[in-house]
Order: C-alpha cells, then sequence, then structure tokens
C-alpha cells in the first residue's frame, strides 16, 4: 500500500481523475490523505512531458521589453508602483506587501517558463532578480543581469537570496520536501519564500473528481494547511501568513469538467473563456463566492510566506 509522500500515512480510497484541460480524458489514480489531507497522484507517469504541449499556456507568455531606468527614478518607480498596483499593476506587487522587500535585493523566481514575471518585476523596479527553471529548453538573457538559468535548485548559490517564490509550480513539483530543503539551503537566515498553490477548499467539496485544480495529471500534490505546515516544519520554515487568492475558475473551470468540456478547444489549440459558455450575471456570482471563501480561508488556491528558521 503506498504512503502520503507528506506524513507517511497509508493511502486508501484513491478515485479517478481525468487529464481534461487539453481533453485526452485520460484517467489517473489519486488519492487524498486521510490525516493530513494532501490529494496525490498514485503514480508520476513517465510521459509527464507529453501532458505540456507547446501550445500549454505558460510557454506562450509575451515577453514584456526591458526598461533601464536611472537608479534613482527606478527607486521611486518602485515605490509609486507599490501604491498603485490595485489600479491594474502588477499583482506581484500586492502579493509581496506583507514582506517589505527591497528593489535592490536579490530575488529567485523558481519554475519561471520563459521569465515574464521577472522582466515585469524588473519594470516595477526589482534590479537583482532572476528566474530558474530545469524543464526550459533553452536559458534566456534579457539584460541587465535579468536571466532565467536552466538548473537544478541544488546547483545555485546557497545562503545568498533575500526571497525566493514560486507562482503555481510546487504542486508539479514529484518531490516536495526536497524541494523546500533547496529552498531552504539557498535563503540567507530570516528570509521568505513565498509558495502560491492550489489548496483543498470548498471547490473541492462541491466538485470532487471534477475540481479543475486537480489538473490530472500535472498537479502531483494539492495541499491542505496541514500538509503545508507538515512540510514547512520539516525543512526548517515557519509559515508567518496565509492569504486565499482562489477567483472565480474554480467554480467555471469545473463545471466545464462536470460538462465534459476541456479547457483547450480542440481545433484551435486556444484556451476557452468564462464568457463562452456563461452569463455575465454567472460569472459575478462565481467571482462573488471566490471573494466569500477567500474570506472565509476555504477559497481552492492560497499564498503561503514561509519563513526561514535560524538554527
Ligand atoms: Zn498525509
Amino acid at each position: 500500500m503506498k504512503k502520503c509522500e507528506v506524513c507517511s500515512t497509508e493511502l486508501k480510497n484513491t478515485f479517478n481523475a481525468r487529464e481534461m484541460m487539453l481533453g485526452t480524458r485520460k484517467e489517473f489514480a489519486y488519492s487524498q490523505c486521510t490525516k493530513c489531507k494532501t490529494i496525490q497522484i498514485i503514480d508520476v507517469p513517465e510521459d509527464i512531458i507529453a501532458y505540456y504541449p507547446d501550445y500549454y499556456y505558460s510557454f506562450k507568455q509575451e515577453i514584456p521589453k526591458l526598461k533601464n531606468l536611472p537608479i534613482l527614478k527606478r527607486l521611486f518607480k518602485n515605490f509609486r508602483m507599490k501604491k498603485r498596483y490595485r489600479r491594474g499593476g502588477y499583482e506581484i506587487l500586492r502579493h509581496l506587501e506583507p514582506l517589505h522587500i527591497l528593489p535592490s535585493q536579490k530575488i529567485l523566481d523558481i519554475g519561471c517558463g520563459k521569465g515574464k514575471l521577472i522582466c515585469d518585476m524588473f519594470n516595477a523596479g526589482f534590479t537583482n532578480i532572476q528566474g530558474v527553471d530545469k524543464f526550459i529548453d533553452q536559458e534566456y538573457d534579457y539584460g541587465y543581469n535579468v536571466k532565467v538559468i536552466k538548473s537544478d535548485l541544488s546547483e545555485l548559490e546557497k545562503g545568498s537570496y533575500d526571497f525566493l517564490m514560486m507562482h503555481h509550480v510546487f504542486e508539479h513539483m514529484a518531490e516536495p520536501l526536497q524541494e523546500f530543503r533547496k529552498c531552504h539551503d539557498l535563503l540567507k537566515n530570516n528570509a521568505y519564500l513565498m509558495v502560491r498553490i492550489p489548496v483543498i477548499g470548498k471547490a473541492w467539496e462541491i466538485y470532487q473528481q471534477d475540481w479543475v485544480q486537480l489538473d490530472a495529471p500535472r498537479h502531483f500534490f494539492i495541499h491542505s494547511e496541514e500538509s503545508m505546515k507538515i512540510l514547512a516544519d520539516n525543512a526548517g520554515f515557519t509559515i508567518t501568513k496565509i492569504v486565499y487568492d482562489s477567483t472565480s475558475f474554480q467554480f467555471w473551470g469545473s463545471e466545464l469538467y462536470r460538462r465534459d468540456i476541456p479547457l483547450v478547444k480542440e481545433e484551435t489549440k486556444e484556451y476557452v473563456a468564462a464568457k463562452d459558455f456563461f452569463s455575465d450575471e454567472e460569472i459575478t456570482s462565481y467571482e462573488k463566492s471566490a471573494a466569500d471563501l477567500n474570506r472565509e480561508n476555504r477559497g481552492d488556491q492560497a499564498i503561503f510566506y514561509l519563513q526561514k528558521k535560524v538554527k
């Protein structure tokens, strides 16, 4: 019997989830740990790469042009942008708000793809930012030391980073505890790792095997607050804050899966939009429900702030 990768409890009650983003409808066995509540894939498919085709959304990122500014202008811009992110500014600045990251601090985006976010952050005033992704075809150098490195975390400089972040990446990693330990090694003492992931919430209760965030077989783990706490403890972190940031997607995406409709259109390989299937009223009501669930800490995704403990 397979054991939970997080807390070693024996897994029982497997269920099948279908691959529905691309619409292959292939089934994959998953199980939810009865103790720590993590949902995990039973066997990582050997051909997992086949489930990340060229048209997978993160490969289609449009990279903005880098704008070099004199240092004072850059600092001023960073200050100003932090104030006004709510009006269409960069969402990332809102996520960083609890941490007080300085524009010159050394930042790494883990699993960054082609590196759109690090380019956006450079343009928002951050001057010491790089990305790492071991699954990209090639490295990218955008100038001003803004680079995407193709490497495993274990190969980077230990104890040198002020801030690490993973945006919807951790759930795709086959060895979560090992990855957290590598992050711990990379950070300076008391520095932060920010992890954005799908989590067990109300949408799982409602939709079960049709819940869009299962995203079989790409998501290997869907964590709970309990399982994140266990991993954080084991890797030497303290969770200092959790912010729920789920969206209307948990409803409309799951509704589509329930109706056997994939997220990618078969002919054009483009992603569908909510408005293709739902009225403005329905979408507004899904947005309101998501906001309500976030307030109750029951949304289906969250931001975890993990601080490196000093031994
Ligand atoms: Zn468990």
